[in-house]
This record gives C-alpha cells, sequence and structure tokens, in this order.
C-alpha cells in the first residue's frame, strides 16, 4: 500500500511510512518519459559523477533563466547522498518540469525543487500514485519570488537505496502564475457499503457515531458539527468550501471527499495520495474513527477528540492538496510529535520537513496553499 498516513503513533512500529505522488502533467503521457541523455548540441551529457553538491550552497549551477532544456546524468553514491543543482534566477510564470528516471544500481531517486531559503516548492516521490513507476516527475509554475531555485535529488529515505539517474529540466517562461483553484471538500458522514478509497482500500462502514469515539451516541450530532468547524477554521483564509453530508447531497462538481468510519492499527488516516498542486481535484480520505479510542494517554474528552479529528482531516486535505510531512507538533502536517499533539489546535505553518521526507528543507505550508487554493477574505 502505497498511500499517505497519519500515523497511530502507538502501534507504529513496523509500518514503513510510504509515500507518493502525482505530478501534475499538462497533457502529457503517465507512463515513464525517457530521458534524453544527448545534449542539443549531440555531445554526450556528463558522465555519472558524485561531485554534485549536497547543500544549496554547493549546488552545480545549470543555467535555465529565460527558458532552457538541460539534460544530464549524476549518481546517488550513498544513501544519504544529496545532488542540488542551481537552475538559475526563476520567476512568477516560469513552468518548470523535471523528469528523473533512474538508470542503474537500485536507486529510487526522490526530486524537489527549493527556492533559496531552503523552502520546498515542489517534491515528487514518485511520478504513479500506485506506486507502480518510482522515477519522480515535477511540473508546475512558479507563483513566489524571483529567486534562484534549486533542484535536489537523493535516494528514497526509508530504503537506501544508491545508483545512477538521468534528468531533464526544462524550464518555460510565460504561464500564468496565478493557477490558484478552490476546492469543495465533502464530509461524508453517512457510512455505506463498498466505499473504496484509491490506493487505500475498500470499506463497508456504518454511519458515523461518537460511539466510535468512546463518546455517548447523544453527542454524533454535536461532534460532526465540531469537526466541521475545526476543519472550516483550519482552512480560513482559503478559497475551500467544507460541506456535511448532513446538510447537503453529493456534490456535482468536483469535490474531494473525506470518509469517517473503521479501525486500522497503524493510522488514524490514510489519504489516497500527496496531490502536488491539486492536480486532482476530486480526491478521497477515510479517516478511522474507531482508532482513536485508547490511543492517547489519557481519556480525552468531546472537544479534545473533536480537535484531533478535525485535526486529522485538516492534514489528510493538505496531502490531497500536494503537502508532505513536517517536523513540529504545533504544525498541521507534523508526522514527528506523539499523539497527544493532536488533541490541540495545530495550524498550517512554515515547518521543517520531516527527515524521511527530505534531509534539509521548510514546507511554507500556507503559500503553498494560497498558491494552489486562492486566498478570499477573512
Ligand atoms: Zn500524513
Amino acid at each position: 500500500m502505497r498511500a499517505k498516513e497519519r500515523l497511530n503513533r502507538t502501534s507504529r512500529a513496523g509500518l514503513i511510512a510510504l509515500s507518493l505522488l502525482l505530478i501534475g502533467c499538462g497533457g502529457c503521457p503517465l507512463g515513464l518519459v525517457p530521458v534524453d541523455t544527448t545534449g542539443a548540441d549531440g555531445s554526450s551529457a556528463t558522465a555519472p559523477t558524485d561531485n554534485v553538491g549536497d547543500s544549496l550552497q554547493d549546488a552545480k549551477p545549470l543555467n535555465l533563466t529565460g527558458g532552457a532544456t538541460e539534460t544530464l546524468a549524476g549518481e546517488i553514491t550513498s544513501p544519504r547522498d544529496t545532488d542540488v543543482y542551481a537552475l538559475g534566477t526563476l520567476g512568477p510564470g516560469d513552468r518548470v518540469e523535471i523528469d528523473v528516471e533512474a538508470t542503474g544500481g537500485t536507486l529510487d531517486p526522490v526530486a524537489a525543487v527549493f527556492d533559496s531559503n531552503e523552502l520546498l516548492i515542489a517534491f515528487s516521490d514518485d511520478r504513479d500514485p500506485t506506486g507502480a513507476d518510482l522515477n519522480p516527475r515535477i511540473d508546475f509554475v512558479i507563483a513566489g519570488d524571483v529567486d534562484t531555485y534549486y533542484l535536489a535529488i537523493i535516494a528514497y529515505p526509508e530504503t537506501r537505496t544508491t545508483g545512477t539517474y538521468g534528468v531533464r529540466v526544462t524550464v518555460t517562461p510565460g504561464s500564468d502564475p496565478d493557477f490558484a483553484r478552490g476546492q469543495i471538500l465533502y464530509l461524508d458522514w453517512r457510512g455505506g457499503d463498498g466505499i473504496t478509497v484509491p490506493n487505500v482500500g475498500t470499506y463497508d462502514l456504518p454511519a458515523f457515531s461518537a460511539t466510535d469515539l468512546g463518546l455517548s451516541a447523544s453527542q454524533t450530532e454535536a461532534f460532526k458539527v465540531r469537526v466541521q468547524q475545526i476543519v472550516e477554521a483550519r482552512y480560513a483564509g482559503y478559497d475551500m468550501i467544507v460541506l456535511s453530508s448532513d446538510d447537503y447531497a453529493t456534490p456535482a462538481q468536483a469535490h474531494s471527499t473525506v470518509y469517517f468510519g473503521g479501525f486500522n492499527a497503524r493510522a488514524f488516516a490514510i489519504s489516497e495520495q500527496i496531490d502536488s498542486y491539486n492536480q486532482d481535484p476530486s480526491d478521497e480520505t477515510i479517516v478511522f474513527t474507531r482508532s482513536y479510542r485508547g490511543a492517547f494517554a489519557g481519556t480525552p474528552g468531546f472537544e479534545e477528540l473533536a480537535q484531533a479529528v478535525g485535526n486529522t482531516v485538516a492534514h489528510e486535505v493538505g496531502h490531497l492538496l500536494g503537502l508532505v510531512h513536517t517536523k513540529d507538533a504545533a504544525s498541521l502536517m507534523d508526522a514527528s510529535a506523539p499523539n497527544d499533539s493532536i488533541l490541540v489546535p495545530q495550524a498550517f505553518t512554515t515547518a521543517e520537513l520531516l527527515s524521511a521526507v527530505f534531509p534539509f528543507g521548510y514546507q511554507p505550508a500556507e503559500d503553498l496553499l494560497a498558491w494552489i487554493l486562492g486566498v478570499v477574505g477573512m
């Protein structure tokens, strides 16, 4: 199973937190695009080498300013090796396409784009959300400031592979940097048989009851209302509409769905993918509401449990919008702190990337959400 999970850390042992990604791919097939390792002038691309710097300061310079294509070859010589390339000075409207292919050894490559402050701007683990193709592919339009941007390539941190790779990087100016698209989120409390969350599983779920979490049945309605309020508060200021199945039929428009119910020994929730730049506005996630019982140090009450579920929904929807895991207990995308950290309000913040995601860097969640969703009056 290669889906994003919000771990239930009371039973984390043995779980490999796998991440996956569907890359924005405007009109191109999702299949592997062979990397052309021959330069435009017919010369061979750089031979595999490990002399590519491990940090932004030591980056190997490329110059894609103003638009160009570069092909190169490199090697991840140890599981901790990082290859960093400076893409040049880029700015709003520059479309950046990065196609990485492992070419030798065992390498399972991961690619990311950072700005000069080590802020993560784009990330790809696998180009195929099912895990059928582990080669990363990045395709996005810069919405942030004019800056020097960097490409960094590592081996997937959880499996410690090594080997050679080829990369084709293309920068094309002139795209619309204002690509934000609002999102409808549907909280589906109804349960049902045969509910399928792609890449996760198929479930028969009873209608949600607060008794799932150890509360009384009489608290069910209030609990659903409170969770919706919390999710809305986490996305306040962004163009996100949150609808409840108690108030609305399944929307006719594109929408992402959160299902509630069931039990998973390893996770509070699992999403179908990390959907980079919200390429697919119709994703699904499931919150295993019975997994919260006994998962905390004490016996949390109604409000704490509502915060836990609300934070979880906001976190999973973050994955469906393209966000990855960070390391900050107060941050919604945290995947490092004990379970009790989700019993209180968390927020989208700029936070350090989890080392299982990348060895350096920070995720500017507020900027990314503003670029992806758009901002509305507060
Ligand atoms: Zn997660």
